[in-house]
C-alpha cells in the first residue's frame, strides 16, 4: 500500500514537492494546502490536485470558484505523514495541530532546528531519522554544502571546511524582495548562519561560511576550501564528486554562468527549469596537497526536493538505507541523467 501524503503551504517549495510526490512509486498525493485563493493555487487547480485550507477560509475560495475538499484537519485525517511548506517559522505553529492527529511531519530550512528531532540530509544522515515523528529538512545552502561535504570525506577526514556564498536575493516569484541593486553582506560578521546550520546535521565539523546577497533569482554560488588529514589528487576529488549522487559536474569552457546553466535545464526539458543536482565545475578544483578548493551552483528552488522525499521514505521506514530511497527518488526526478 502506498503511503498517503499531504502537503502544507503549496509555494516555491511545496509545489515542486507535490510534484515530486505524484511521481513515487510508493508515494501517494492526497492533497495541498492553500490558505488563499491566489495565482499558485490556479497551478494546482489546473494540476489537479485536491485542495484543501484553513476553516476560515472556505467562503473565500468559493467567491473565486475554486472546489475545496476540506480543511486542514480533513487533509490530516486522510494522510500518514504532512510536508510542511509554509513560510518559515510559520511551520512551527502547526506543530502542535500535526501533534493532536498523531500525524509525522516533514519540515523545511526555515524553521528552527528544535521542530524536529532530527535535522536532515539525505546522504549524510538517512538513518537518524528512521521511524522519527518530526524531521527538518535542511535549508537549500545547507543542502548544498552537506552534499559536498558528505562526497570530500570519501576521500579523508576532514580538519576544516571554510567556505563563500553568494546567496541569490529573491525566488523569481518574490516581487517584493531584495536588493534590486548592490551586493549586502549577510551577515557583515561572520560567521553566516550556513555553517551553523551543518552543524546541526554533522555536529563536529570545524566550517566557517562567509555569505553575501547579489541582485539574481537564478541560483546561489559557493566556494570552499577544505583541509583534509590528508594530501588528495584533483582526480581523486572529481571521481568522488562524480560518484556521488545528486552531485553534477559541468566544464567551465562550455558553462561558465548561473544564467547558462538554468537556460540548459530549461533546454533540456527540466519543470521549470528545474535542477534537483550540486553542480560543480569541474575545472574549479584545485588541489594543493591536503588542500581542496572547488565552486559549484545550487538551484536554491529544486534542491531540498529530493531530500524532503527522502525524509518521508525515512519517517515511514518505507526503506532502511538512504542508497535504496535516493536510487528511487532520483530515477524518479531524472536526476544526472539530463547531462550525462
Ligand atoms: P513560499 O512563500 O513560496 O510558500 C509558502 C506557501 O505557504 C505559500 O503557498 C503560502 O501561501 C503558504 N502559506 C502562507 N502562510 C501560511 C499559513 N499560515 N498556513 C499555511 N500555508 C501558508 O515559501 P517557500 O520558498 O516555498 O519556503 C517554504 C519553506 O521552505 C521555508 O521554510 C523556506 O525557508 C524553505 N526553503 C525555501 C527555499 C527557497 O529558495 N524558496 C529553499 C529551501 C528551503
Amino acid at each position: 500500500m502506498k503511503v498517503r501524503v499531504g502537503v502544507n503551504g503549496y509555494g516555491t517549495i511545496g509545489k515542486r514537492v507535490a510534484w515530486a510526490i505524484s511521481l513515487q512509486p510508493d508515494m501517494e498525493l492526497v492533497g495541498v494546502v492553500k490558505t488563499k485563493p491566489n495565482w499558485e493555487t490556479l497551478s494546482a487547480v489546473k494540476r489537479g490536485l485536491r485542495i484543501y485550507t484553513l476553516k476560515e477560509n472556505i467562503r473565500e475560495f468559493h467567491a473565486r470558484g475554486i472546489e475545496v475538499h476540506g480543511t486542514l484537519e480533513d487533509l490530516l485525517n486522510s494522510v500518514d505523514v504532512i510536508v510542511d511548506a509554509t513560510p518559515g517559522d510559520v511551520g512551527a505553529t502547526y506543530k502542535k495541530i500535526y501533534e493532536s492527529f498523531a500525524r509525522k511531519a516533514v519540515f523545511q530550512g526555515g524553521e528552527e532546528p528544535d521542530v524536529a528531532e532530527v535535522s536532515f540530509n539525505a546522504l549524510v544522515n538517512y538513518g537518524e531519522a528512521l521511524g522519527k515523528n518530526y524531521v527538518r529538512v535542511v535549508s537549500c545552502n545547507t543542502t548544498g554544502l552537506l552534499r559536498v561535504i558528505y562526497a570530500v570525506s570519501k576521500l579523508s577526514k576532514i580538519r576544516s571546511v571554510r567556505g563563500f556564498i553568494v546567496r541569490r536575493a529573491a525566488d523569481l516569484k518574490e516581487i517584493k524582495k531584495g536588493p534590486v541593486e548592490g551586493v549586502v553582506l549577510d551577515p557583515p560578521k561572520p560567521p553566516s548562519h550556513h555553517a551553523l546550520d551543518v552543524n546541526t546535521v554533522l555536529k563536529d565539523l570545524d566550517i566557517v561560511t562567509y555569505a553575501v546577497v547579489v541582485p539574481t533569482t537564478l541560483a546561489h554560488i559557493h566556494t570552499l576550501h577544505f583541509v583534509l588529514e590528508r594530501s588528495v589528487t584533483s582526480d581523486e576529488v572529481l571521481d568522488a564528486l562524480s560518484n556521488t549522487p545528486r552531485i553534477l559536474l559541468v566544464d567551465g569552457g562550455l558553462i561558465k554562468s548561473t544564467a547558462e546553466l538554468r537556460e540548459l535545464a530549461r533546454d533540456l526539458g527540466r519543470p521549470q527549469g528545474d535542477i534537483f543536482e550540486n553542480v560543480v565545475w569541474s575545472d574549479s578544483v584545485l588541489v594543493r596537497g591536503d588542500e581542496v578548493m572547488l565552486t559549484y551552483a545550487v538551484h536554491q528552488e529544486a534542491i531540498v526536493v529530493p531530500e524532503n522525499i527522502d525524509a518521508i521514505r525515512a519517517v515511514m521506514r518505507l526503506k532502511e538505507k538512504a542508497e535504496d530511497s535516493i536510487k528511487i527518488t532520483d530515477e524518479s526526478l531524472g536526476i544526472k541523467r539530463w547531462l550525462q
